[in-house]
């Protein structure tokens, strides 16, 4: 080796472990490594969390619909995830009723929907309140958009208020605390395997080399074609499912809780919550692509559906909608192929794990937010047997103490003039103890009722990696879905303080 390519070779950063991929999965595995000893690198082409990971449900669930196609055994471990996440995030997950209304869509009337809502909350082992079911009278007194004439059965499951992307991030930041160096806008470009992995990164303009002894594969749907370029290619194959969620400028909900109704095609639907609005959806549409977008037909069904199953007073149309998800979801197709079933929606929706040990690969392929913790815990465990001198992982993820929740909470009463409740739990959610230095002397609501102050976007522009103002507004922050453009760009405050930070 010349001198030169000596010092060149010297200048190479090494790590244990590289992530590729920063969504839920390659946010897991990177606290978990972290916690596990490793030392990590964690690089996002995007944002984290600006691609599947931001387009969900927001749901973390036991999955009660896979009931109908048997997959008992994916809802036990779905619904022991979820209790888990529940445990561990009693603020950021936050406890759901779905009161799902049995219309002539639904695949059971109320006594079979009854037996199946208890035996779902007897496999989740009755980690959630217990079901309950209704005549059609008190049905409509509970929820009267409901259509009249319709029992209805309920079931709990849990979501995430502030969305699935800001619930990623709380995995970064973990990582970070935990010593990993965490970049987005950062994309892998290039992998050269001499026993160890030299890796071409490109962020912005500028490129640079890193080593690392293993490489975590977590690009979601692209998991395939990075796989690819890593010469590890996984023998199980994906395929794509796109759903799409509309938000609507009001909630057309009489509690906070979820709609469960049937579509034309006999699936699922919901209504959501979105802050303080709904959220309906979604669709399961084969597509070939990640790369989506919301369609004209996608919007046509999604109303149709919506003003089929509901009595509203005001039927819903487009200029009701503030913002809309899309996404797909990364289906696993075991043993290859390419996913010709008979039934295309009974594809499982759980993940797996495929190790290359001659190339030190590890690649995730498919999941659900709902299982993230598992995830994280099956990397380690893979990567043990790569060799890595891995610890237990501790203390990787959680909220962290809640002794000081109600001292913060009156704190912010005795000094918010408007809006209290909301920006105590928002704040305490989204930072909890960091909440105290965060909180300022007059707290104020930029948006009324999302419970988001001036003080917390300078804190989360300083603090959280924020590059673009989707970065601060649609995934630090709810503001974007909760909020129309239109709405946004007419709060001066907010506008004022964006151009303040050079957003
Ligand atoms: C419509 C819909 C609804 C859903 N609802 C739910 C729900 O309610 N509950 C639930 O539990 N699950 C739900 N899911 C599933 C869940 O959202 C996904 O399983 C999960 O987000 C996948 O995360 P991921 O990290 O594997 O992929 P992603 O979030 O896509 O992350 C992969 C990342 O890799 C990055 N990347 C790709 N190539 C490179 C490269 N070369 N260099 C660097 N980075 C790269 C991408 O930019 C991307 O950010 C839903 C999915 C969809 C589509």
């Amino acid at each position: 080796m010349t001198e030169q390519n000596q010092t060149k070779t010297n200048k190479i950063e090494q790590f244990d472990v590289a992530i590729i991929g920063g969504g839920i999965n390659g946010a897991v595995a990177a606290a978990a490594l972290s916690a596990a000893g490793q030392k990590v690198l964690l690089v996002e082409k995007d944002d984290f969390a600006a691609f599947t990971s931001q387009e969900s449900s927001s749901l973390v669930w036991g999955g009660i619909k896979y009931l109908q196609t048997y997959e008992f055994l994916l809802v036990f471990k779905l619904c022991l995830a979820r209790n888990r996440l529940m445990r561990a995030y009693p603020n950021q997950i936050k406890q759901i009723g779905f009161l799902a209304s049995l219309g002539e869509n639904a695949p059971f009337g109320r006594v079979l929907g009854t037996f199946g809502t208890l035996f779902y909350w007897a496999i989740g082992l009755f980690g959630t309140k217990a079901p309950a079911s209704y005549s059609a009278k008190v049905a409509k007194e509970l929820e009267p958009n409901l259509i009249t004439g319709r029992k209805a059965v309920k079931y709990y499951d849990a979501e995430l208020p502030d969305n699935d992307s800001r619930f990623v991030f709380d995995f970064i930041r973990h990582a970070e605390r935990l010593g990993a160096d965490v970049r987005n806008y950062s994309e892998l470009v290039g992998a050269n395997f001499d026993g160890e992995w030299q890796l071409d990164l490109k962020a912005g303009r500028k490129k640079t080399q890193v080593r690392a002894r293993s490489v975590v594969n977590a690009t979601g749907p692209y998991a395939k074609e990075v796989s690819e370029m890593l010469q590890a290619p996984t023998e199980a194959g994906l395929v794509f499912s796109k759903g799409i969620h509309l938000v609507l400028n009001r909630n057309i909900t009489s509690d906070y809780r979820v709609l469960a109704l049937w579509d034309e095609q006999g699936r699922l639907f919901y209504v959501l919550p979105m802050g303080d609005r709904s959220m309906i959806g979604t669709t399961d549409t084969r597509v070939e692509n990640p790369e989506t977008e919301v369609t004209e037909e996608d919007r046509d069904f999604v109303l149709r559906q919506i003003n089929n199953q509901l009595e509203l007073k005001v039927p819903i149309t487009k200029d009701q909608v503030i913002s809309e998800r899309c996404g797909v979801r990364p289906l696993v197709v075991e043993g290859g192929g390419s996913g010709d079933v008979a039934d295309w929606h009974q594809l499982s929706r759980k993940h797996i794990v495929e190790a290359n040990k001659d190339r030190r690969v590890v690649t995730i392929l498919g999941g659900k937010l709902t299982d993230c913790l598992n995830v994280g815990e099956e990397i380690v465990a893979e990567l043990k047997e790569f060799g890595h001198s891995v610890a237990k992982p501790k203390d990787w993820f959680g909220e962290g103490s809640q002794a000081r929740r109600q001292e913060f909470y009156d704190l912010v009463f005795a000094r918010a003039t408007f809006n209290a409740e909301e920006i105590a739990a928002g704040m305490w959610r989204r930072h909890g103890e960091r909440a105290f230095d965060i909180l300022g002397a007059e707290p104020k609501d930029l948006f009324p009722g999302l419970g988001i102050t001036e003080e917390e976007v300078r804190y989360i522009v300083s603090n959280e990696k924020v590059v673009s103002r989707d970065d601060l507004l649609r995934r630090r922050l709810p503001v974007a879905m909760a909020r129309s453009s239109k709405e946004i760009a007419g709060n001066k405050a907010l506008q004022q303080l964006l151009v303040e930070l050079g957003l």
